[in-house]
């Protein structure tokens, strides 16, 4: 039997999907009026991270689902909002993500790997690689996974050290593909690239390929755009905390919620989160040696440095602005593409409790955050097409931060 109308409806809903939309704010008054189109609609916000940080003079991107697109776009048109659709139908460029012609079943560079693949494969690499490459556990997270840390060298006494973590915020997936991609790098190019050479013999690098693993697995498993780790907690239903809001650095004080069910929310405390925890702890015990912290995000192609938590500038704010223009000319060198940087707080926008700000308040003087590929064509979901130009080109960056560390001993 059948049902021409059902067909019909079936075929119209399906077909009418989630779009990402770009917002020119001009003024104060524009900024009022997505507050409260924020509070009327759903919202997911991609840029900034949420309606508390969108200043005027900027773009917000934001995704808004099926059932509410036409409240958006009659609300955006009625108040004379500049606005473009920047991705018309988010189910055809989510099943686009995976473009890589790479055929391969298991660990690819190339495509994006699910938890057990990046799992299996820090066993797998360092086992191959035992004089570059060792693995230790830093902690457990919320649901209980194993925190795995590669330091990737060659032995010797009294080395110093850069850490880099990957995978802080769930949905951002080219951030894991990018640590494992130096760690290939550093291995398939030691003994026979003399600056990768020369790094490894005189650095350890620490390398978090996930820092947020329950809530990386969430992207895979239920909701490609989940942002926060997983955690519960007594009083709500709401589900994670924002990892990057729960450092001890100005915590909570701007740019960061306290309402459990926002993308923003800074947790109950300071280092609530296992992961945070683990991480902070093992930076704490390793101080004498981290001489750089570098913590990889996408999108929007910037290159930060403290502060985000306040409008002052780091002691060596100089310092920070000469390397860090440096190294994204350096990046721009491969496929031109462009990155802009400065202080987090004057460059994005203000938000307390990051982990580059609360690393560099340990003393740590080079602590930069990336934020990779794209400017929002893709947003966070960047096809697996660009992981390769995207790791090249970071890998020019990085190499030449851990050269200038290197050639700066303190
Ligand atoms: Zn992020």
């Amino acid at each position: 039997m059948h049902y021409p109308i059902l067909n019909f409806i079936f075929f119209a809903t399906s077909s009418f999907s989630e779009k990402v939309f770009r917002v020119n704010v001009e003024d104060e008054n524009q900024v009022s009026l997505l507050h409260e189109l924020a509070s009327t609609t759903q919202i997911d916000f991609w840029k900034p991270d949420s309606v508390a940080q969108i200043k005027p003079l900027s773009t917000v991107d934001f995704r808004v689902k099926a059932e509410d697109i036409f409240t958006v776009e009659d609300f955006l048109e009625r108040n004379e909002l500049q606005y473009e659709v920047l991705i018309n139908n988010l189910r055809l460029v989510l099943e686009g993500q995976f473009d890589s012609q790479v055929r391969a079943t298991g660990h690819s560079y190339e495509k994006y790997n699910a938890w057990e693949t990046i799992e299996a494969w820090t066993q797998q690499v360092t086992t191959e690689n035992p004089d570059l490459i060792s693995r230790s556990a830093i902690g457990t997270t919320f649901e209980g996974r194993t925190m795995y840390l590669l330091k990737v060298g060659k032995t010797g006494p009294n080395k110093p050290a850069i850490f880099m973590d990957c995978g802080f915020h769930a949905r951002e997936w080219i951030s894991p593909a990018f640590c494992q991609w130096f760690v290939r790098e550093a291995i398939r190019t030691y003994g026979r690239e003399i600056h990768m050479t020369e790094l490894l013999n005189k650095l350890d690098f620490y390398v978090l390929p996930v820092f947020n693993i329950d809530g990386y697995i969430y992207t895979w498993t239920k909701n490609r755009m989940w942002r926060k780790t997983r955690s519960t907690q007594a009083g709500t239903s709401c589900i994670g905390t924002d990892p990057n809001r729960n450092f001890d650095a100005g915590w909570c004080k701007v740019g960061a919620s306290r309402k459990p069910c926002d993308d923003t929310y800074c947790g109950p405390a300071a280092e609530s989160e296992k992961e945070t925890k683990a991480l902070a702890n093992f930076i704490r015990s390793n101080l004498s040696s981290i001489k750089a912290y570098l913590t990889i995000h996408s999108y929007s192609q910037m290159m930060l440095y403290p502060y985000s938590y306040d409008y002052k500038l780091t002691e060596n704010n100089a310092e920070l602005n000469a390397l860090a223009k440096a190294a994204v000319r350096e990046l721009a060198t491969l496929h031109g593409t462009k990155y802009t940087y400065g202080p987090g707080a004057t460059t994005i926008y203000p938000a307390a409790g990051g982990s580059d700000d609360w690393a560099y308040d340990q003393g740590i003087k080079y602590a930069f955050t990336f934020e990779l590929r794209d400017k929002g064509r893709y947003g966070f979901v960047l096809p697996e097409s660009q992981i390769r130009p995207t790791c090249e080109e970071t890998m020019l960056a990085i190499k030449h931060v851990a050269a200038y560390v290197l050639e700066h001993p303190y």
